[in-house]
Parts: structure tokens; C-alpha cells; sequence
């Protein structure tokens, strides 16, 4: 892989967390989006499965939405040159339209229907007044109030005309896109079939669920939280275990992971300790690059290709582990899914915590987004946010990120921040 690694000109201090051969978390993500390759195999599903899946080609619309012009509201259809401006008009009733069952007569002036929400406007009227606005006694329409003309109505192809993409190539599917897919009368679609990804945990110490701990051991937490990561993006999983610190097993490994999977992501060994063997591993096989990112939690990390298995070596402490998928393996996976949309918005408020935060690297910070007294949202810390204390991470709502120059951070102070969960998606 080629890295294009520039250090600039800044020297470290002990003042700041700056690593003169550490990379930006932008550079990482350019890096890491010129290696990704989309998914290229498709799949035709039925809508009724499509949730979360991404499109492989535009949908087209096939039909005109509407397909006729119909009326917006429950009231009365009418020429608006009927209505006097200055005083009440009456009409005379001479019909109704139904949603399903439209008015098939003439309308003269003086004249008109009675026409109900999604009933079909016949040609010779031109304006519906809400029934609110109206008296009735026997079939004469009094009209009330002040009209525009043409109001009250949905223009036929208004949303969509025949042949325009109501949906393009790479969106992400959710509800209301699969309802509009429903709206053209389409049931089947082209997809892009699921990603697929290896996971594995290593480190001497790391045991299994049900296995019991001796001295100095600890249960393998990681693997649960990535493998349900993934599967939150729908992405299919192989779940390939611990792995010791021994280069062969790991070599092992490695190879048979190579090109059965778009993904492989391991936590632990990508640091520079004695017991790193996943960097030795990938050194040999030598596709791969160990950065250190200018980001807290999460500075080392290793990325690169194994064959066409895109391959992530995530550091091992469950919050870096955490942090680092999100903020860096997350939209190199959307991109390799093929989706067009990578990016997650950030919003700023204030926080009403004091933030310890040394200039030189990204941080992302845990925070829970609440309202203040006045009802204004605000942001405050979880707490300790040591990479090792998960907890922190899980107490969580938001991520707030203090970029790179920024220094501590006073009570009171706007900061960005990046929600977990929006109302649609995760
Ligand atoms: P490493 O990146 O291998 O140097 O590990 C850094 C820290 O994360 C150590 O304290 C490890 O014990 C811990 N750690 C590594 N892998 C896991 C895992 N799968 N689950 C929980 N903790 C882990
Ligand atoms: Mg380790």
C-alpha cells in the first residue's frame, strides 16, 4: 500500500499529544478509501426483505405520483372563479368524488361536489376548499373565508414523473424508501449481496465465555462487541475465535481468512509490544501498513489488503477497539457496501462538563446528550475515559469530538458532537 504519510513541520512537546509520525484521522480515511473496492455481485430481493440493503441500481419510476391530480383535504371542489371575493358564494351540490371512486359528471358554474381526501379532481374544477371553511343546508355550499385558486390540490406527477430515479444506485434502504419503491407498484429489486467478514480476537490472556480465569486473564470481550457491530451494518460474520500470540497461528490464520471474506477484522497485537504478532504476521505478508492515527482512543492501527480481503487490526483495549470501528473501519465498510452515503452528521451545543482534552490529536470523548433547565440541549462527559473502561462508551449517547488543536475545554464552552442513534437509523 502506498502511504503517503506527511509529518509536517511540528516538533513534539510534552505540552501536547502530537506524534510527529502519526497521521490525521482525515489523511487515514483518504488512505483507507482509495484501497476499499465495492462489492461488485448483486442479487434481485423482494421489497418485503430490502430493509437496510443497498440499492445496486436507480429505481426508475414506472408510473406518475400522483398518478392523478386529487384533492388534499375533505371539503368542497370548485371553479374558483365562482368565488366572490367580498362575501360569502353559494354553490349548489351536485355530487360527490370518493378516493377509489371518482366523480364522472360535468360541473357547471354555480355548481359543486362534495370531494374527499385522494378522490380524483375531475377536469372542471379547479380549487377545493376544506370542508371546515363551508356551511351546508340541504344541497347548497355556503363558502367562508378568503381562497386561492388551485389550492387544496396534488398535481398529477407532482413528486415523481415516468422515467425520473425516484431512488439512485447506493442508498442505504430504509422504511419510507422501500414505501416509495411500493408507491411505483415495483415488489423486486437489485441489491448489492451482503458483505461478508472474518472476526478474531488475540492475546495470551483472553479467554472464552465459560472458561475460568486464572491469573492475569481476562474475558474476550472484543469479539462481541465487533461481531455485533458488523452485524448491525447487515454485514455476515465468521466468527474465528482467539487466536494465541504465536506468529503461526496468526500466519495461519491469515491465510485462510485471504479472499474468503471482503473484511477481516482482528482487536489486539498492533502495538509495538514485545507480544505483537500480528505486526510481524502482516509484515511478512506485506500488504499491510501500521499507522499511528492522531486520535484518542485508537492510535495504533493496522490497514491494508491480504489478497482482496480488505483487513483492519484494531488496538485491543475494548474502547479504542469500539472507537476505531466506528470512526474509521465504519465508512470504509459503507463504501465497500456501496453505499453513497458515508459520512454522520455532528451537531454543536454546549457542554456542562469540563473536558480534559491535550493539543495533537482527535479525540473522541463519551458524552450524554440531556436538557438543561431551560430545556436546551446540552452535553456532558461519562466520566473516566480511559480506553480500557467500556463502560464509559456503553453510559454514552454521543460521541464528542475535540479536534485536533483544541486544549481543554471550560464548562460552558460549544463543542461538536456526533449522536449514537438518530430516529431512523443506528
Ligand atoms: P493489545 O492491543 O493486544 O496490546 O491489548 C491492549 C489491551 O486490551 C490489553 O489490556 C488487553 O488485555 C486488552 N484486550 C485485548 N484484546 C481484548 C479483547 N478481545 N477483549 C478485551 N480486552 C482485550
Ligand atoms: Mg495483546
Amino acid at each position: 500500500m502506498n502511504q503517503d504519510i506527511s509529518p509536517g513541520n511540528r516538533n513534539a512537546s510534552c505540552q501536547d499529544d502530537f506524534d510527529p509520525n502519526s497521521i490525521s484521522v482525515n489523511e487515514a480515511h483518504r488512505l483507507i478509501s482509495a484501497i476499499v473496492s465495492t462489492v461488485i455481485e448483486t442479487e434481485t430481493i423482494k421489497i418485503r426483505h430490502a430493509l437496510n440493503r443497498t440499492l445496486a441500481s436507480d429505481v426508475l419510476s414506472t408510473v406518475n405520483v400522483p398518478p392523478q391530480t386529487n384533492s388534499a383535504m375533505d371539503g368542497y371542489g370548485l371553479k374558483f372563479d365562482d368565488l366572490d371575493a367580498k362575501k360569502p358564494s353559494q354553490l349548489k351540490i351536485i355530487g360527490v368524488a370518493y378516493a377509489g371512486k371518482p366523480f364522472e359528471g360535468e360541473i357547471s358554474s354555480g355548481e359543486c361536489i362534495r370531494i374527499m381526501t385522494g378522490a380524483v379532481v375531475p377536469e372542471s374544477i379547479d380549487t377545493v376548499v376544506m370542508q371546515e371553511h363551508t356551511e351546508v343546508s340541504s344541497d347548497i355550499l355556503t363558502i367562508l373565508g378568503h381562497h386561492n385558486k388551485g389550492q387544496n390540490i396534488r398535481l398529477y406527477g407532482e413528486d415523481l414523473r415516468i422515467g425520473e430515479a425516484a431512488l439512485t444506485k447506493g442508498t442505504l434502504l430504509k422504511p419510507t424508501d422501500i414505501g416509495i419503491i411500493a408507491s411505483l407498484g415495483i415488489g423486486s429489486i437489485q441489491v448489492y449481496r451482503r458483505a461478508k467478514a472474518a472476526v478474531f480476537s488475540t492475546g495470551d490472556e483472553l479467554k472464552n465465555i465459560g472458561e475460568t480465569l486464572e491469573k492475569g486473564q481476562i474475558y474476550d470481550s472484543n469479539r462481541y462487541t465487533l461481531i455485533n457491530l458488523l452485524e448491525n451494518l447487515g454485514i455476515e460474520i465468521t466468527d474465528m475465535g482467539i487466536l494465541r500470540d504465536d506468529p503461526d497461528v496468526i500466519q495461519k490464520a491469515f491465510l485462510t481468512a485471504k479472499n474468503s471474506y471482503d473484511i477481516l477484522i482482528t482487536s489486539g497485537g498492533v502495538s509495538v509490544g514485545d507480544a505483537d504478532y500480528v505486526k510481524q504476521t502482516l509484515d511478512s505478508l506485506g500488504e499491510v501498513s501500521f499507522w499511528k492515527i492522531a486520535m484518542k482512543p485508537g492510535r495504533p492501527l493496522a490497514v491494508g489488503k491480504i489478497g482482496n480481503t480488505l483487513f483492519f487490526g484494531l488496538p485491543g483495549n475494548p474502547v479504542s477497539t469500539t472507537v476505531t470501528f466506528y470512526q474509521i473501519v465504519q465508512p470504509a465498510l459503507r463504501q465497500l457496501m456501496g453505499q453513497n452515503e458515508t459520512s454522520v452528521p455532528t451537531l454543536r451545543m454546549k457542554s456542562h462538563s469540563k473536558l480534559k482534552k491535550r493539543p495533537g490529536r482527535v479525540e473522541f470523548q463519551r458524552g450524554i446528550v440531556t436538557q438543561d433547565e431551560n430545556g436546551e440541549y446540552c452535553v456532558k462527559s461519562t466520566g473516566n475515559q480511559g480506553s480500557h473502561v467500556l463502560s464509559s462508551m456503553n453510559d454514552a449517547n454521543c460521541f464528542i469530538i475535540l479536534d485536533e488543536d483544541c486544549g481543554n475545554v471550560e464548562e460552558g464552552s460549544y463543542v461538536e458532537i456526533q449522536p449514537f442513534r438518530g430516529i431512523i437509523g443506528l
